[in-house]
This record gives structure tokens, C-alpha cells and sequence, in this order.
């Protein structure tokens, strides 16, 4: 019989985590695994001693490092200060305290957002650290980075197996749907909701011109579970949907708004910022792992969290929370 495995997820409560329960619980799951899904209720991971219990209480083998700060664009504007400082404190404290307890493996999280701004495209995985991130989110960004130095440190020093996944905008049930902190897609679909309930219009933040490659929750937890298993490298992997599967975020609200059913008027509010126009990523790496997975087209996704929305309205995120 294979090794019991203790498989800790940080940020188990988010976007991500709830993804990943929802797929161990439906069908991945392997009797040889126990999988713990870890909010910041059960430690505060800015803090090293809370960090250090919670490894303590589960003794994990194998962590998933979601856990972090995270908003979408107009989030980023407003707290760069603390984007940077209380995910640079997380991931020290959960990558050391990973060593000290001698976990086999630790996948995190980047994201495509904080890529170089001024660079050729597509983006792959080589080109982290090549020039400074996008202004509005360089707090994000810089922490984020940083990740990929204490795995290659840990890697070098130790001989620790650390890695990190890229994703692109992720979106799905159990997402952050307020208004000014959350991403795009969970911001439209309650922005749509309500504009519906309440016979006013639907208003598109900037040009609805930059342009996004969206994925979908359950997507990339079943990628992430993968790497988890398979993925042996210290250099991070992109996961995306490929580069024609990129839309504008005009076609991403009218995706949401005929999901919602929304028949009113729609306009563009272009006093509000547009942000990093794109971040287009090369899924090429992960194709040549995994040249047949399936992701779940765009407009099949986008119903299923409008949807679950829909029916979890009294108690999804909506609150603007620091
Ligand atoms: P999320 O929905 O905002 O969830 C964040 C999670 O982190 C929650 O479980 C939260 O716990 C936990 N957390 C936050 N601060 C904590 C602290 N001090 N101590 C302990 N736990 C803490 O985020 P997500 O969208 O799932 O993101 C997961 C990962 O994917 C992050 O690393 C993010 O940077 C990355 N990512 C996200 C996107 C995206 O579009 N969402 C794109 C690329 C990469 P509570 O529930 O208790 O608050
Ligand atoms: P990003 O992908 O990291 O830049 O973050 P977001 O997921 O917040 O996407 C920001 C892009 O969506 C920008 O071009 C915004 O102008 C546009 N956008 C349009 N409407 C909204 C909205 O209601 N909320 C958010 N967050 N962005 C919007």
C-alpha cells in the first residue's frame, strides 16, 4: 500500500481551495490521502508561530500554498503597501515552516499578472524577472515573484522539491464577488445580478478593451492536483487555456450577461482605469505534459458560477474587506 499522504491546503476557504475540495471530494481522491483544507481562522499565516502550530497540529507531507492577499485590479490600486507585505510574510513563514517540517513537496501560486509589463508575447514561464510588473499592481507582483526565489533558495540549500504553478485570471464558484476588491468575472456577474433585480444598467468598467485569458476553478484545481502528483520541476508552469481562447473583457461581459439573462441597457464607465491591457501567456509547456486535458469551455463556466451565484446570493463574498 502507498505511503499515507497529509496534503495541506493554505487558503483551503478561497476561490481556489474550494475547487480543489470540490474535485478530491468528487472523485480524486486517494485512499492512501488525507487533505486538510486550512482558512485563516486555523492560523494566521503573517504570523510565524501560528504558522509553525498549524504545521505542528497536521504534520503535512505535501502542502498546496494558496493562501495570500489577493484582489483584482482596482484592489491592487489602493493597497500595493500591504499586497507586498502580507504576502511576502505568508510565504516566508509557510515555505519555512514547510522545511522545518520536512514537507515533501509545496506547490504555490503566482499568477500571470505579474510578468514583466513591457515584454514580448506570448509570455512563458522563462520570463518572470525580466522587467519591473505593471504599475498597478507592483506590491502583488513583487511579492509574488519572490516565491520563485525562496524555491530555487530552498531548492539550492536543501534539496527541497518547491514549485509554483502561473494561473491566469481564475474565476468559478465560492469566488470573491464584491464590487471594488474582486476580479472581473465575479465583479460582472453580481454587477449583472443586480442590475436585473433592480431595472438599472450594466456598466463596464473601462474600454472593455484590454483582453484576458480566463480559467475556470475546477480547471485548474484538477491541474493543480497533477502537479501535485506528477510535476517534478523547481521552475513554475503556466496554467492557461491557450492563446486563442483570450478575450476581451467586452466579450467576457456579454458572455456574463447572457448567462444572467440580462435584457437592460450596457454601458462603459472610461473613467475607470483599464489596467495592464494584456498578459497573454504560452500554454505550451503544459500542452507537452498534457496534450489532451480538457478545459471547460468558456461560456459553459461562466453559467455554472452564474449560477451557483444565483442560488448562494445571501452568502457568497461581497463584502469590501482590507
Ligand atoms: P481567495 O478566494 O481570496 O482566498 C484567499 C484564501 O487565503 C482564503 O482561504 C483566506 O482565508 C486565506 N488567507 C488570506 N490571508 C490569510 C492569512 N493571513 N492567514 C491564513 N490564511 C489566509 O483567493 P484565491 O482567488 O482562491 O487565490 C488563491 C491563490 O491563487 C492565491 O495565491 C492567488 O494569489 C492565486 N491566484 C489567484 C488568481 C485569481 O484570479 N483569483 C489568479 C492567479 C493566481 P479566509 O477564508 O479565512 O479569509
Ligand atoms: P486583472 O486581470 O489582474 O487586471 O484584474 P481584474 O480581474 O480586476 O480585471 C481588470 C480588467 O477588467 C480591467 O481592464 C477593468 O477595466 C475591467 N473591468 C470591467 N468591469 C470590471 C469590474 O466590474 N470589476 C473589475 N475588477 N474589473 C472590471
Amino acid at each position: 500500500m502507498a505511503d499515507k499522504q497529509v496534503i495541506l491546503v493554505t487558503g483551503g476557504t478561497g476561490l481556489v481551495g474550494k475547487a480543489i475540495e470540490y474535485v478530491v471530494e468528487n472523485g480524486e481522491k486517494r485512499p492512501n490521502e488525507e487533505w486538510i483544507f486550512a482558512s485563516s481562522k486555523d492560523a494566521d499565516l503573517c504570523d510565524a508561530d501560528s504558522t509553525r502550530s498549524l504545521f505542528e497540529k497536521y504534520k503535512p507531507t505535501h502542502v498546496i500554498h494558496l493562501a495570500a492577499m489577493v484582489g483584482g485590479l482596482y484592489r491592487n490600486l489602493k493597497y500595493n503597501l500591504d499586497f507586498f507585505r502580507k504576502n511576502m510574510m505568508i510565504n516566508d513563514n509557510v515555505l519555512a515552516a514547510s522545511h522545518e517540517f520536512g514537507v515533501k513537496k509545496v506547490v504555490s501560486c503566482l499568477s500571470t499578472c505579474i510578468f514583466p509589463d513591457k515584454t514580448t508575447y506570448p509570455i512563458d514561464e522563462t520570463m518572470i524577472h525580466n522587467g519591473a510588473p505593471h504599475d498597478s499592481n507592483f506590491g502583488y507582483s513583487y511579492a509574488k515573484r519572490m516565491i520563485d526565489v525562496l524555491n530555487r533558495g530552498y531548492n539550492q540549500s536543501h534539496g527541497a522539491k518547491f514549485t509554483a504553478v502561473i494561473p491566469t485570471n481564475v474565476y468559478g464558484p465560492h469566488d470573491n464577488f464584491d464590487l471594488e476588491d474582486g476580479h472581473v468575472l465575479p465583479g460582472l456577474i453580481n454587477k449583472a445580478y443586480c442590475a436585473k433585480r433592480d431595472g438599472k444598467e450594466f456598466v463596464i468598467w473601462g474600454t472593455g478593451l484590454p483582453r484576458r485569458q480566463f480559467i475556470y476553478s475546477r480547471d485548474l484545481a484538477r491541474l493543480m492536483i497533477w502537479v501535485l502528483r506528477n510535476y517534478e520541476e523547481i521552475e513554475p508552469i503556466i496554467l492557461s487555456v491557450s492563446e486563442e481562447d483570450e478575450v476581451s473583457i467586452k466579450e467576457a461581459a456579454m458572455t456574463v450577461i447572457e448567462a444572467a439573462d440580462f435584457k437592460g441597457k450596457v454601458t462603459f464607465d472610461t473613467s475607470k482605469s483599464d489596467g495592464q491591457f494584456k498578459k497573454t501567456a504560452s500554454n505550451e509547456k503544459l500542452r507537452k505534459y498534457l496534450p489532451d486535458f480538457k478545459f471547460t469551455p468558456f461560456k459553459e463556466a461562466v453559467k455554472e458560477t452564474v449560477e451557483w451565484f444565483e442560488k448562494n446570493y445571501e452568502t457568497a463574498r461581497k463584502e469590501s474587506a482590507k
